[in-house]
């Protein structure tokens, strides 16, 4: 605390990312980044955009981006807006569509950084609980509201919910803006993209972070109605107009073009997530079905905090969460299938 911090600041408790290690051999586990690299396609356009055209000022716009992942989504460019990193674009939402004194609502579990935000830019808001089950239930979401915000699927507890109750959302709720944050959906949820042509209050955010292998390279994308587009770029004109630089233009682009390693990691991951529920059942776990690239698991009569650090202490990160309700599970990234035998081994060798 310094006598120089502002107010909101001093009165804010920070996200907390999953640990970075940097030591030698370990099973990380703990981030919910995808286990294979980016193909020779991409990391070859990244290493094409590295010229001295570097000494010009990326396109602010993404303009060759937006086109290509409008098309490839089936939309148009001025319905899509890039960012660096979805965290990004969901931070410009708060600052795009709510005003202090609106209110908002956000599932009781979900990604932690919408409440941080929410606390950052002074915006209310209120935590509607997921059922016992762990799903967002829509009646719940009735409240007149400025803005909803959730994750499809959901994080960290691996559930999608279907594309009818976004849509019911989206309907009951004309006036506020409906934020569905899609960073996992490739791995077995329903997008919300084809809605958007009939709600203009739907905002889809998507990431290049899990199913395209490039978290470290920072993109985001979202998708909605123009006007709501036009917002996140005046916020982002307001902040730094050069949030996407030109290597990261260019990788996301070949990204977007190479549709066979996409498809062939996410299937990789699909298969091992199937085989690693199945074999942490078999060993006593209770594993949430996950249409994520996580699965959440819990054993009966351990706490998952004891498990959580044992594990650490063999060099192998998971994620662990003192929150009520889910501090009796671990969130476990779907590595390749060798990670996910090591953990399977210590998990037995500790239960
Ligand atoms: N949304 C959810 C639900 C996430 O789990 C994450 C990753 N932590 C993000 C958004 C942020 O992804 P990005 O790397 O694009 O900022």
């Amino acid at each position: 605390m310094n006598k120089y911090w502002s107010e909101t600041i001093k009165g804010i408790i920070p996200y907390v990312p999953g640990e970075q290690p940097r030591t030698g051999r370990l099973v990380k586990l703990n981030t919910n980044e995808n286990p294979y690299p980016p193909s020779e396609a991409v990391l070859e356009a990244m290493k094409s955009a590295v010229t001295e055209r570097l000494k010009l000022y990326p396109d602010p716009n993404c303009t060759l981006l937006r086109q290509a992942a409008a098309s490839y989504y089936g939309t148009s460019p001025e319905m899509v807006f890039a960012g660096n990193g979805s965290d990004e674009i969901l931070a410009f939402c708060y600052k795009a569509f709510f005003d202090p004194g609106d209110w908002l609502l956000i599932p009781d579990i979900t990604y932690n950084f919408y409440e941080v935000y929410a606390d950052l830019f002074g915006i209310s808001y209120q935590t509607i609980p997921l059922t016992p089950e762990f799903e967002v239930s829509v009646q719940a979401f009735a409240e007149p509201c400025d803005g909803i915000i959730l994750a499809n699927p959901n994080a960290p507890t691996g559930k999608a919910l279907p594309l009818i109750e976004i849509e019911a959302l989206a309907k009951n709720h004309p006036e506020a803006v409906v934020i569905v944050d899609e960073a996992y959906v490739d791995f077995g949820g329903e997008s919300a993209i084809p809605l958007l042509p009939f709600y203009d209050n739907l905002l889809v955010i998507r990431t290049f972070s899990k199913s395209r292998s490039l978290a470290g390279l920072r993109i985001g994308l979202a998708f909605g109605h123009p006007d709501l587009i036009e917002a996140l770029i005046r916020v982002r004109d307001c902040v730094n107009c050069f949030t996407v630089d030109w290597i990261a233009q260019a990788g996301a682009i070949a990204s977007l073009r190479d549709e066979t390693t996409f498809r062939s990691n996410l299937a990789s991951i699909v298969n091992t997530r199937s085989k690693a529920t199945s074999l942490l059942r078999a060993a006593g776990f209770e594993v949430i079905a996950s249409s994520t690239n996580f699965l959440m698991a819990s054993y009966p009569g351990l706490p998952a905090k004891g498990l959580y650090e044992a594990l650490r202490s063999r060099n192998i990160f998971v994620r662990f969460f003192p929150k009520p309700r889910i501090d009796q599970y671990l969130r476990i990234t779907v590595g390749t299938d060798e990670d996910m035998s090591i953990l399977l081994d210590a998990l037995t060798d500790l239960t």
